[in-house]
């Protein structure tokens, strides 16, 4: 309206009409003052309403609460701190602890320093220092974005603390410890894996925050912290209407990352059956036939290692967060040691650690029993450094017993292992089309 004022003015000027154009010319600039002024309005409302969500019924985020007294405090300084139940390398493993997370140590031991939270971490992991401010926090304003193949979860503290996660059916919780819960939870909607999340104040300074997952299947997840905020990423099924396959080659797998991990190499060969078969050259040949197999059915398939080479634990684990696939398969030989060479044990066995990963070492461990009518040695939860990894269902396979003559013949046999690679990979195709 405004448009068609001006041009009807404008008209008339250039036709030099009357003095009644001054009073037109009037309306309009009143009119184009009353709309810039209506729109700074909106402006200066939606940067309160930004500002809100930051700082919520906290105050100001990430203002670290201040002591009467100093206390000694651990920073996390790796990537994932090892924290566990007791000071020992051998007792149980708890949620690894972000980069950045602090608290308060109340007693140590030799190297091992236990912090306010009940968990015991190595000194090597941390730095300590005193400090005047709290490791205690308040957690306000949850929010979340939905990005491409993912959910981020946002939660505004004023302090890294520590935390714990937990997987059941359907559900995902994350506990942060030394946290008083704040209120609000932004509402989710329509996002494609969480149907809803509260939380539960279980304690004075622990507060658990619930995800109610719209699937079975979880694809796996990230936890950081970039400042005082934590970042949950929760990522979406790779068959998610939001996922283009990277790759132009069509097949079931289509787009679908698949790392392989061929287990030991270099001066690390592994089991050694009695006739001098290497664990570790096996692993990669099985790996590689695995991999074209998979990538005639579409997958984009990323191998540890390509050569003989010394890959450490880490580095694998690192390469497989790097990648981010849609899952994770760690390649073995199995051996029963050799006092126990006498024993007869042979057969397939896939081993899992966190509750994403069961569903898919099932499903393998029986197709492959099944179709190739091998003996099955279990599937079995073990706490193994490539069953760990969290950012997509991590399995170890173990495909056979090198400590066992008459298996060897056959784990060694070029046709039996290209038939293994094969139901492999349908086995693969079968279990992700099972969870769409
Ligand atoms: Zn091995």
């Amino acid at each position: 309206m405004v448009h068609r004022r001006l041009a009807k003015l404008l008209h008339k000027l250039l036709l030099r009409d009357d003095v009644a154009i001054y009073r037109q010319l009037l309306i309009c600039l009143c009119l184009c003052l009353g709309l810039g002024l209506i729109f700074i309005g909106r402006e200066q409302s939606i940067h309160q309403s930004q500002i809100q969500k930051t700082t919520g019924n906290c105050g100001a985020v990430n203002t670290a609460i201040k002591l009467p007294t100093p206390v000694k405090i651990a920073e996390v300084v790796v990537d994932s701190g090892i924290s566990r139940t007791a000071p020992s390398d051998e007792a149980t493993r708890l949620t690894p602890l972000p980069k950045n997370t602090k608290a308060t140590i109340t007693s140590t031991k030799g190297d091992w320093l236990r912090l306010d939270y009940g968990a015991w971490i190595h000194r090597q992991e941390t730095r300590t220092f005193i400090s005047n401010t709290s490791s205690e926090s308040f957690a306000c304003d949850i929010y979340y974005r939905k990005l491409e193949a993912k959910t981020e979860v946002i939660f505004p503290l004023q302090t890294p603390v520590p935390i714990s996660v937990k997987q059941g059916d359907r559900i995902f919780t994350l506990t942060l410890h030394n946290t008083t819960a704040k209120n609000k939870i932004m509402p989710i909607n329509n996002n494609p894996i969480i149907s809803r999340i509260f939380w539960q104040q279980e304690k004075p300074k622990r507060v658990k925050y619930t995800f109610n997952l719209k699937n079975s299947q979880q694809w796996g997840y990230k936890l950081k912290y970039d400042e005082n905020n934590l970042i949950l990423t929760l990522r979406h099924s790779p068959f998610t209407p939001t996922f283009t396959p990277i790759s132009g080659i069509s097949g079931p797998l289509s787009g679908i990352k698949i790392v392989l991990d061929p287990g030991h190499g270099g001066i690390d060969s592994g089991a050694k059956s009695q006739d001098g078969y290497l664990e570790k050259d096996i692993n990669l040949i099985m790996a590689k036939l695995l991999q074209e197999q998979l990538m005639l059915r579409g997958a984009m398939v990323y191998l540890t290692r390509e050569d003989d080479i010394q890959l450490s634990l880490g580095e694998r684990v690192a390469r497989i967060n790097s990648i981010e696939p849609a899952i994770a398969l760690s390649i073995h030989y199995n051996h029963t040691g050799t006092k126990k060479i006498s024993q007869k044990r042979q057969g397939i066995g896939t081993y899992w650690y966190h509750p994403q990963s069961l569903g898919l070492a099932k499903f393998l461990q029986q197709y492959v029993v099944k179709n190739l009518g091998r003996p099955g040695d279990g599937v079995r939860w073990k706490n193994l450094a490539l069953a760990r990894p969290t950012v997509a269902p991590s399995v170890l396979l173990e495909l056979g017993f090198l400590s066992d003559m008459e298996e060897v013949q056959w784990i060694v046999d070029s046709q039996e292992q290209q038939n293994l690679s094969i139901v492999l990979a349908d086995s693969i195709v079968e279990w992700f089309s099972s969870t769409r």
